[in-house]
């Protein structure tokens, strides 16, 4: 599958990995609809597109929203005239343990809310299958080749303080598997899916990590320093383009040897 000529829908393309997806794209011959909450974000990004001589629309949406979905998606066949490539990137942390003790009576004094739980469930998991699904059906309608990208999380295997996320994470890496074998009962031949499970990455979503815990966490990380966004995104370029990628879900750690592990 060629990048040149195609069309990418990235949600949670106003920052981080889906800004660096959605630049990479471009540099490669791809137009992008760039799918955020915040408008300034958008806005700078197809600025920064535009600036690089490439096409780009913006578009804010709400990735948990059924209506959202089927705009942005509609919005970007409408600019563009089909739809190859999505990839879900939009996502949130609202980490915490499920309890917590008072240091004196051993009591619990706080639980995970429902606020935090559900928020990430809302985000993580049900926009991304809103995004795949709806792209999906864009995608076998026009009869148009295509790639669905969901984006899990090294921390699939189960990250403590982060019961809500790690659910969601373990969830999302089985997707491709699910929805390729799916298409192949249905004669559904010209669409892949790919997961792609990420360490910890420099953008602005591990500013809401601990701090401590980050510290700690990449002293078991074999690179020695963060991943940069742009490495997720030259995966991906690669996963669009190789065919043989499909129904499964590739980690991108620096080589992350503990993951699961911080009970610090
Ligand atoms: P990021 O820098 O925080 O970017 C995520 C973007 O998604 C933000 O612009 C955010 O907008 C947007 N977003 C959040 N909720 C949304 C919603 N309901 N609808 C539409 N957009 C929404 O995060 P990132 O680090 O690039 O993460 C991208 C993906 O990679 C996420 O799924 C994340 O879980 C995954 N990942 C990240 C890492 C890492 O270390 N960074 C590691 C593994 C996996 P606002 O900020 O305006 O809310």
């Amino acid at each position: 599958m060629n990048i040149q000529g195609s069309v990418a829908v990235i949600t949670g393309g106003g920052k981080g990995i889906g800004e660096a997806v959605a630049k990479h794209l471009v540099r490669q011959g791809a137009k992008v609809a760039i799918v955020d909450m915040g408008q300034a974000d958008i806005d700078r990004v197809v600025a920064d597109i535009q600036a690089m001589g490439g096409q780009a629309i913006g578009i804010q949406a709400n990735v948990t929203s059924e209506a959202d979905t089927a705009r942005f998606i509609q919005a970007t066949i409408a600019a563009f005239g089909q739809l190859n490539i999505a990839v879900a990137c939009a996502g949130i942390i609202r980490d915490g343990t499920m309890l917590s003790l008072d240091k004196e009576t051993g009591k619990v004094s706080k639980k995970l809310t429902m606020d935090k739980w559900q928020s990430v469930i809302d985000v993580d998991l049900t926009g991304t299958f809103l995004t795949l699904r709806d792209a999906a059906e864009a995608m076998v309608n026009g009869g148009w080749e295509g790639i669905l990208i969901p984006i899990s999380s090294v921390n699939k295997i189960g990250q403590i303080g982060q019961l809500n996320y790690s659910s969601t994470k373990s969830a999302v890496a089985l997707m491709p598997k699910i929805i390729v074998g799916e298409f192949l009962m249905r004669g559904i031949r010209g669409i892949r899916c790919v997961g792609i499970a990420p360490g910890y990455t420099a953008t602005p979503m591990l500013t809401g990590m601990n701090q401590e815990a980050l510290k700690a966490i990449l002293k078991d990380v074999h690179l020695d320093r963060l991943i940069e966004p742009q490495e997720i995104a030259d995966l991906i370029g690669h996963c669009v383009t190789n065919q043989a990628l499909n129904a499964t879900t590739l980690e991108i750690t620096g080589g992350l040897c503990y993951p699961g592990g911080i009970a610090k």
